[in-house]
């Protein structure tokens, strides 16, 4: 193979640059042409497509966003998008993709694969961590820091005035962020959609800790914990408590931005690097991940047949430093 496309797809995540940069630069060391596909699946259908060099892809490895932008694409959820886009690629004599995004953006590749034979190898860009077949998802660690910023910050201020402050963080489908900032922030309380929402215990949480002591707490709440959003956990609270004059902070989307850590740049830099040697290997249908130290290839229907957890042992973790 030597004509390959590179996308990004779905949600946005920090270190998707990163993976563009690798993936361009491996191509190029392999001897491959590059084509970036700009806004997703959309400008694959619409012909949105420019040769990327290495010089193309310099001073990107440490901005945030993607320089390929990314979509979400209903054309494509049908064959002739598909077909379309199959077009463009031929075009172009392209016979490769790597494709950097979420499950959705896989259920995508697969098709693609399926009805013209296009290969693809995925790469895993979210920051939520929820994709089965990798350890961490690239721009994860950057979320998850942006986050764990917020809360040190919060907790000068929750101190200063004996405070109690509820923090919103990003994680609809899990609580990986909720959970790691929780514990990394020395939060009091963490709520997760993992974890069964319970009000009385949390305010139990709270009434002991201010026994033991404690004049301010941070309760982390992720936006998909089942007693909903942090304003609504802050009423319920006040409803049934002593806790009536708390703060809410909702960190929203400052997590999807930023300057990546080094953590999700070596990951963009290891996993753009494999996708391509996958696809001069002839592979296809599979995602470059990690799994403890090593550089895995999953099948990408891995990413929603065994979604990432995070391990139980950390809620209990959480209660055991919370005291
Ligand atoms: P993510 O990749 O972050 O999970 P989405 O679920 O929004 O994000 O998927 C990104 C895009 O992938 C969609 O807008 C659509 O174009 C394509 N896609 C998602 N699911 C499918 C599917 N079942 N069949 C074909 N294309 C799909």
């Amino acid at each position: 193979m030597n004509r390959i496309g590179v996308l990004t797809s779905g949600g946005d995540s920090p270190g998707m640059n990163a993976g563009i940069r690798a993936v361009v630069r491996a191509a190029c060391h392999y001897g491959m042409v590059v084509h970036g596909i700009r806004h997703g699946y959309q400008g694959l259908i619409d012909g949105d497509l420019v040769p990327l060099g290495p010089r193309d892809v310099g001073s990107i490895i440490n901005r945030g966003g993607t320089i390929l932008r990314t979509a979400r694409c209903k054309a494509f959820y049908e064959p002739e998008g598909r077909r379309r886009a199959a077009e463009q690629l031929a075009e172009r004599g392209i016979e490769g993709l790597v494709v950097i995004g979420g499950d959705g953006s896989y259920r995508g590749a697969l098709a693609l694969e399926k009805e013209h034979g296009i290969k693809c190898i995925g790469m895993p860009g979210t920051i939520d961590n929820d994709i089965g077949g990798t350890d961490f998802t690239i721009g994860f660690d950057t979320a998850l820091n942006t986050a764990l910023d917020a809360i040190d910050r919060l907790r000068d201020t929750a101190e200063s005035h004996d405070r109690l402050f509820f923090v919103e963080v990003m994680g609809r489908r899990n609580g990986f962020i909720g959970m790691f900032s929780a514990i990394a922030g020395g939060a009091e309380h963490v709520l997760v959609p993992e974890n069964p929402a319970d009000i009385d215990e949390l305010v139990r949480n709270l009434t002991r800790a201010k026994e033991r002591g404690k004049r301010s707490s941070i309760v982390v709440v992720a936006e998909g914990g089942a007693a909903g959003d942090a304003a609504t956990v802050a009423k319920k609270v006040a409803e049934r408590s002593d806790f009536k004059d708390s703060r809410v902070t909702v960190i929203g989307h400052l997590q999807r931005g930023g300057s990546p850590t080094a953590y999700d740049r070596i990951l963009a830099s290891r996993l753009g690097v494999r996708a391509v040697q996958a696809l001069a290997e002839g592979q296809s249908g599979l995602m470059a991940g990690v799994r403890g130290p090593e550089v895995v290839l999953r099948p990408l229907s891995d990413a929603w047949e065994h979604p990432s957890r995070f391990d139980p042992a950390y809620a209990e973790l959480m209660q055991i430093l919370a005291l």
